[in-house]
């Protein structure tokens, strides 16, 4: 005869297959965290109901004692495996709603919001990027840098440059005219403004904002910016120029480059002349190539021995010192090394565009 009734074996594994059941479909739950709750108050009540001193297991076993020894224990040891059952079940059980809870942990601390500040780093514009490539260069040949100012007098600007008022070169360089000066057309007049404070040797570049009355084109702009550099010193010739712009070219535009000079005319230099460099993009390779034209050569800058009216005018002893001086466009460098079809897209601040260089 078994002391364990069938009904305790029924309603224990009645209530423990209803609450696995619960367990499964816990998702369906309109409140998942209360039905979490619910579920573990049903848990303690089993355990209780069945596993605490008052419980159905310690009230069967009190029975045994009535029992002769034989009988005590056949269902001692029934009584025994039933008890492991229910333990291992409620551990189980356990177990699964304890991993429910830390699931609904996670999911509600998880943040799927979109509301929040898109952080971007910024960077250098494309021009200031190739300002500083070129002021490294210079650095590394050993030239100062300068800044200069924008406002400038007609004077430092073009007097003092051999471009008095009725020559003709002032057309190719007009301005905007304000109260108190002129826009610079050009970073020249820093060259006036440091060798009227110090005497050679010098060496620097000056780079910086200059301005024309220009029409706005692809390649024309009332604003631009300019790199003047110049080296003055005794016995200074022109094959120091050609050798210093030699090694800039090697290393900004990569060391098999070829360099070019043809005369040309600046009233500031004397003799003057503009320099070429082989196509980097088409190594002089395609006749169709759209950097070059198919010339095989790009024109970067104006240069010459500085003319001596300059050196008189800043006081300098042109018979002891000479120089060279050099000047180029940042815009058309940029263009030119950065594929830029255009100078307008300098300024125009489209995001689309100055993102491309950050
Ligand atoms: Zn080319």
């Amino acid at each position: 005869m078994s002391i364990i009734k069938d009904d305790y074996k029924e309603s224990f594994w009645k209530i423990a297959s209803e609450i696995e059941k619960e367990i499964e479909k816990i998702e369906n739950a309109k409140n998942v965290k209360e039905k979490i709750n619910e579920i573990k108050k049903k848990i303690e009540t089993l355990k209780s109901g069945f596993l605490s001193k008052k419980g159905i297991i310690a009230s069967l076993l009190n029975q045994l004692s009535k029992l002769d020894q034989q009988q005590r224990k056949e269902l001692g040891k029934e009584i025994n495996e039933f008890k492991q059952e229910i333990e291992s079940f409620v551990k189980s059980i356990t177990e699964k709603i304890e991993e429910k809870e830390k699931e609904l942990k996670y999911y509600t601390n998880l943040d799927l919001s979109v509301n929040y500040t898109f952080k971007e780093k910024g960077h250098f514009h494309i021009l200031t990027i190739v300002q500083e490539e070129l002021m490294n260069v210079f650095a590394e040949l050993g030239f100062e840098i300068i800044d200069g100012i924008e406002i400038e007098d007609e004077y430092h600007n073009f007097e003092a440059l051999n471009i008095p008022s009725d020559h003709p070169a002032r057309d190719m360089w007009d301005t905007f005219y304000l109260q108190n000066g002129i826009l610079r057309t050009h970073t020249s007049n820093m060259q006036i403004r440091i060798l009227e404070k110090r005497k050679p040797p010098i060496k620097a570049i000056s780079i910086g904002k200059c301005y024309r009355r220009d029409n706005m084109d692809a390649t024309h702009s009332f604003q631009f910016h300019q790199l003047e550099g110049f080296s003055i010193d005794e016995g200074i010739s022109f094959l120091d120029l050609i050798r210093t712009l030699y090694k800039f070219v090697g290393k900004y535009f990569g060391v098999n480059s070829k360099v070019n000079f043809v005369p040309s005319y600046f009233p500031f230099t004397e003799p003057s002349a503009e320099m070429s460099v082989s196509c980097f993009a088409c190594n002089q390779q395609n006749s169709q190539c759209s950097v070059c034209k198919g010339t095989g050569w790009i024109e970067i800058l104006g240069c010459g021995m500085i003319n001596p009216v300059v050196l008189r005018n800043v006081g300098i002893d042109y018979e002891k010192f000479s120089g060279f001086a050099f000047g180029m466009g940042i815009e058309r460098i940029a263009m030119l090394k950065y594929k830029i079809p255009d100078i307008r897209m300098f300024f125009e601040n489209y995001l689309e565009f100055n993102s491309l260089w950050g």
